[in-house]
């Protein structure tokens, strides 16, 4: 006798929480009251809030980024940040086309350009066997149609936790750790890429993969991110 699908009508859950949405968007009422959608118009460069929409901001004029932009989906809430550590801990992929879905928005902006996830350290692949930036960075592609390279930049040399440091510390830290496959540079060359991450905090890193990508020819770098810490400092 043939069973019938068990899962024939299971109730929809909430991305965030868990719980029964009973809706069908990926968040419950509760959970998507508390994503805040980022506006577009911040900081020509790193998206921060500004007085004048389209200007860009003192710490940005100060020290102009390696990158063109941040393009971020929500602002680093509970949630954000419960949605960031299940993808990245809690062996849930489904979660990067959640993620990517709020995404896209952004990167129709760029259709002809080329995701690039920022990488992982080895070591940290074989502890976790996946890098969340390029489970995002594919969930992002299936919806736009855009070209992911995987592992164009590679890291040389292991850095220690970022949180903590001063900026110049930051950046003295990442300095040298990371270089560009030469075998993908013609993947690169004179084309725009999003450079994609989960969480956007100190910019540290991602600026210093900018800068990579930069030297090898990329016409243009922003960042795409799920979430971004829009506290200067934190
Ligand atoms: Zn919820
Ligand atoms: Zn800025």
């Amino acid at each position: 006798m043939l069973m019938a699908p068990v899962n024939f009508a299971l109730p929809k859950r909430c991305a965030g929480c868990g719980h029964i949405s009973g809706a069908d968007g990926n968040f419950c009422i509760r959970c998507w009251s508390q994503l805040d959608i980022l506006p577009d118009e911040g900081c020509q460069l790193c998206n921060q809030p500004v007085a004048l929409a389209g200007s860009i901001c003192g710490p940005c004029l100060d020290e102009p980024p390696k990158h063109d932009g941040v393009l971020a989906a929500v602002d680093y809430s509970d949630t954000a940040r419960d949605l960031a550590l299940k993808l990245k801990y809690g062996r849930k992929p489904g979660v990067a086309d959640v993620m990517a879905a709020l995404m896209v928005r952004h990167a129709r902006r760029y259709p002809d350009a080329v995701l690039v996830p920022i990488p992982l350290h080895r070591w940290r692949i074989w502890n976790r066997g996946f890098n969340q930036s390029l489970l995002i960075a594919r969930s992002v592609a299936r919806l736009t149609g855009q070209k992911v390279l995987p592992s164009p930049i590679l890291r040389t040399k292991r850095t220690s936790p970022l949180g903590g440091l001063s900026r110049t510390a930051r950046g003295r830290e990442v300095r040298g750790a990371f270089t560009m496959d030469p075998a993908q540079i013609g993947a690169i060359k004179g084309r725009p890429v999003l450079l994609v991450d989960d969480v956007y905090t100190t910019g540290a890193t991602t600026n210093a993969c900018a800068g990579v990508l930069k030297r090898a020819g990329a016409q243009k770098v922003h960042i795409l991110c799920w979430a971004r810490v829009l506290k200067e400092g934190a």
